[in-house]
């Protein structure tokens, strides 16, 4: 129980690797406040996490409305009292060409993986500044191979890591970490989200060709990034399933 007495803030907590992480990182110790859109999913977790005696506030938020983010900050610090640790988690990655793309799929990217992971370090800032806390930022290989078919998902994640490192530089002085996880291929529903059916044929294939990654993976490398010792700022965390070449 390396987490105890620590406030976690999980954004899209409602499936994939937000959820494995909220579960892990209560099973550390944590409460954690768990936010998305699909409160019915969050409803779910909250009872199953509570059950184990975990301190859970769901909160519904949609990281592309910045007073929503900013309204699930105050929330956490209202009923816990502070934050120690936010995961910025939520995303979409709607990949296809970009010559004859449907822009409102770029428009869905930027606004999610890019401007909520924006807000939501702005809102929460304040408070993990105060508590010498941790960020946790979810990218992706995507943001560090640039891939035929995946341009705009390439570019929101290379944006995250671009921001996240200029902030390191800004915040570390004061004693808090910001941690860059970059997973390769994890078994969610990530790609069923995808509006160009060839692109979601093409993910499908190498999916069925590839021994995956599993979301509790990732929640386990964002517990080590937050269990070092305060001294040890563990950057970045790129982690490939061992059949994925690039
Ligand atoms: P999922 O689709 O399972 O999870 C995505 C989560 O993001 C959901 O909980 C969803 O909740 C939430 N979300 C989406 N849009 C918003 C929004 N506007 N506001 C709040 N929450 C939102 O996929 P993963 O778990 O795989 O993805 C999580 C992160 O991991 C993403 O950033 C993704 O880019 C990254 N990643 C995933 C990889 C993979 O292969 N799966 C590989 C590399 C990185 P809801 O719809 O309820 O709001």
């Amino acid at each position: 129980m390396t987490l105890n007495g620590k406030i976690a803030l999980v954004t899209g907590a409602s499936s994939g690797i937000g959820e494995a992480t909220a579960e892990e990182l209560a099973a550390q110790g944590a409460s954690v406040v768990i936010g998305a859109r699909r409160t019915d999913r969050l409803a779910a977790l909250e009872e199953r996490l509570t059950a184990r005696g975990t301190k859970v506030l769901s909160v519904e938020l949609d990281v592309t409305n910045q007073q929503s983010c900013q309204a699930a900050v105050q929330a956490a610090v209202d009923q816990f009292g502070a934050l120690d640790i936010l995961v910025n988690n939520a995303g979409v990655m709607l990949l296809g060409s970009i010559v004859g793309a449907d822009t409102t799929d770029w428009t869905r990217m930027i606004n999610t993986n890019v401007l909520g992971l924006m807000f939501m370090t702005d809102a929460a800032l304040p408070h993990i500044l105060a508590s010498k806390g941790s960020i946790i930022q979810v990218s992706s290989v995507a943001g560090r191979v640039a891939r035929l078919g995946s341009g705009v998902y390439n570019a929101s994640k290379w944006a995250v890591g671009a921001f996240s490192e200029s902030l390191r530089q800004e915040v570390t002085a004061h004693g808090v970490r910001v941690v860059l996880i970059e997973p390769g291929m994890v078994d969610t529903e990530l790609r069923d989200h995808i509006t160009d059916p060839a692109a979601r044929k093409a993910i499908a294939e190498r999916a069925s060709q590839t021994r995956q990654l599993q979301a509790s993976d990732i929640a386990n490398a964002v517990v080590y990034a937050v269990t070092q010792p305060d001294y040890v700022a563990v950057n970045e965390i790129l982690i490939r399933p061992t059949d994925q070449v690039l």
